[in-house]
């Protein structure tokens, strides 16, 4: 299977060839033909899937089929003011960059370039008002931001052809459902819906019903098939000796750049100050620092001025590092989901990855339900020098998780209460 063959222009698979898509992805294959031929689609795909290209590309085709309909047409018929075509929504301020950036690069080659506006909260909206003005081809957009913009009359999205809703299930979590059923009222009645989602709760399936036209459906594998070439290590530590074993990995493995993840913001910062005192080169990025701050961070780890990323799960979707070589879960997190989420950021596009967990005796459990609902079976290693000497018995690891997860169902032990009461105290 090739680009072309999927009905691309030639300047639109030359973009591909470029940033060395060789083929297209399982979702690629499915949803660009779709999309070409006008039909809604409902896709259910991970980060790392190529989704992003997915819809961008076949998006981009239409919007370069549309400028040659407009060329043709009789002048006192086009537009006055450039009315938004293609609306994207995405849950993060991270999420919208990322997509901008993978919009802007597919389109390089077109004859006419779209203009392309990207909004997020978290920011001054002057500059967002400004670049909004003579109207825009592409928005991609947070929901709340969005509808400051509309509400400013910034922005009119009553002449949207297509929509986009990017991981549709994280706009639930975040408690968007409220601004994406005002978005739907001012949005026109006609045009395409495209619903990407992860995972489909009852709500985001209500929702996409509500939304979606007779879509096309298409279910992809929930592992990242971009991102097979993981090597996923679990290494047994003592959980005070997180620090050290991971600057003796740093070291040892040769990283040049590894994002690092944790469980709270307070963890974040303790930890990159601990890398700092030690003279590696390390930033604290959580959801408390404003966005300029966030963005320096994210460029400097790619320019290579930092070394190390020390990150809460916000991280842990829509950041795209190219040639990331690891990912470090120094904290465990907390579901499955969030597991593939967090290693899916090394590995991109082809490359290899690794994906360190650290399994301290409190843990050990609660990775072995990671492992058995991802159907994993990691060798647990130890490094010498390091080796732990808070001690589980795999007896014990077993009877946990026998009965399903964790402690639940039965009583706790007072050794499982202070196991929790420390895993607490580590937590904040
Ligand atoms: P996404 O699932 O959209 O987050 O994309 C994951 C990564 O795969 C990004 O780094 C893309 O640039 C890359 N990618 C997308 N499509 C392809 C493809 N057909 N071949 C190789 N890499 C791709």
């Amino acid at each position: 299977m090739t680009f072309s063959s999927l009905g691309l222009s030639d300047q639109l698979v030359a973009a591909t060839l470029e940033h060395d898509y060789v083929a297209p992805t399982p979702i690629q294959t499915a949803a660009i033909p779709a999309i070409l031929a006008g039909s809604d689609v409902r896709a259910c795909a991970q980060t790392g899937s190529g989704k992003t290209a997915a819809f961008v590309l076949p998006l981009l085709a239409r919007y370069q089929a549309y400028r040659l309909e407009l060329s043709t047409c009789d002048i006192d018929l086009r537009p006055k003011q450039k009315a938004v075509q293609t609306l994207i929504l995405v849950p993060t301020r991270e999420l919208a960059v990322q997509v901008a950036e993978t919009i802007r690069k597919l389109a390089k080659r077109l004859p006419e370039l779209p203009k392309l506006v990207c909004v997020y909260g978290g920011v001054s909206i002057n500059p967002q008002m400004m670049a909004l003005r003579g109207g825009a081809d592409i928005v991609v957009a947070t929901p709340g931001r969005l509808l400051d913009l509309i509400d400013q009359r910034a922005l009119k999205i009553n002449a949207v052809r297509s929509l986009v809703l990017d991981e549709a299930d994280r706009l639930f979590d975040l408690g968007f459902s409220a601004e994406l059923n005002r978005i739907l009222e001012i949005l026109p009645r006609q045009r395409q819906n495209l619903f990407f989602s992860a995972t489909f709760s009852a709500a985001v399936q209500a929702f996409s019903e509500l939304l979606l036209q007779q879509p096309v459906r298409i279910e992809i594998e929930a592992t990242p098939v971009v991102a097979p070439d993981i090597w996923q290590r679990a290494i047994e530590v003592d959980e005070a000796a997180r620090t050290s074993v991971l600057r003796h990995l740093i070291k040892e493995r040769g990283w040049q750049r590894v994002l690092v993840f944790v469980a709270t913001q307070y963890a974040a910062e303790h930890v990159a100050t601990k890398l700092k005192r030690a003279g590696i080169k390390a930033e604290a990025f959580h959801g408390n620092f404003e966005q300029g701050k966030r963005n320096q961070v994210i460029s400097d780890i790619k320019a290579s001025r930092i070394q190390v990323v020390v990150a809460t799960d916000l991280a842990a979707r829509g950041i795209d590092i190219a040639q990331l070589p690891a990912v470090v879960n120094y904290d465990l997190p907390r579901s499955s989901t969030d597991y593939t989420h967090r290693i899916g950021r090394t590995g991109r596009a082809g490359e290899r990855g690794e994906a360190v967990s650290f399994i301290t005796a409190d843990f050990a459990a609660h990775f072995q339900r990671i492992e058995k609902q991802l159907k994993l079976n990691i060798e647990r290693e130890q490094i010498a020098g390091f080796e732990p000497k808070d001690k589980i018995s795999v007896a014990e690891i077993n009877l946990v998780a026998a009965d399903g997860g964790g402690i639940k169902g039965k009583r706790k032990s007072k050794k499982d209460k202070l196991r929790e009461a420390a895993a607490l105290a580590a937590k904040e």
